[in-house]
């Protein structure tokens, strides 16, 4: 088995992940609905998650519970950038993907929140590849209100 990335199964499953996303939009409180969809090392979905209502649990967290020790060396598709620290100090997403081995992920669109930010960069410290803008459109509208909250100093570092 091949676990090169494809640009198909890479569409389909971003696809599932908004589609998660979309289960709890508008549920989800001051934080945004997030959908994850984890696979193995070989392209096999082992883990599914979507943010808890009221904002908790976040999405990774349920699907890479779900995963187990398979995600190790696996690929996560994630529609919003996992975050890098959290306001109750818990351990964040981004961390959580690393200790959890993910090889790869793919994220459909950067989170300019300021206790989000920078996620991205806490997985490439690690060695983990990111790559971003796969299903960007869709996510940008699902998120719109969520983005429009940030504070404008913020926003403009996007990118
Ligand atoms: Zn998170």
């Amino acid at each position: 088995m091949s676990a090169a990335p494809s640009r198909r199964r890479d569409r389909r499953l971003m696809g599932r992940a908004l589609a998660l996303a979309g289960l709890n939009h508008g549920l989800t409180g001051k934080n945004p609905s997030v959908g994850c969809v984890i696979t193995d090392a070989h392209g096999h979905i082992i883990g599914e998650g979507v943010t808890g209502k009221g904002g908790r649990p976040h999405a990774e967290e349920t699907a890479l519970q779900e995963a187990g020790a398979g995600a190790r060396g696996g690929t996560a598709y994630v529609t919003l950038e996992p975050c890098r620290e959290r306001s109750s100090g818990m351990a964040s997403c981004s961390s959580g993907l690393v200790s959890a081995g993910i090889a790869r992920v793919v994220i459909a669109i950067e989170d300019p929140h300021p206790t989000a930010r920078d996620g991205i960069a806490v997985l490439r410290e690690a060695g983990v590849r990111v790559e971003t803008g796969r299903g960007e459109a869709r996510a940008a509208r699902l998120y719109a209100w969520f983005f429009g909250s940030v504070p404008a100093s913020r926003a403009t570092r996007s990118k």
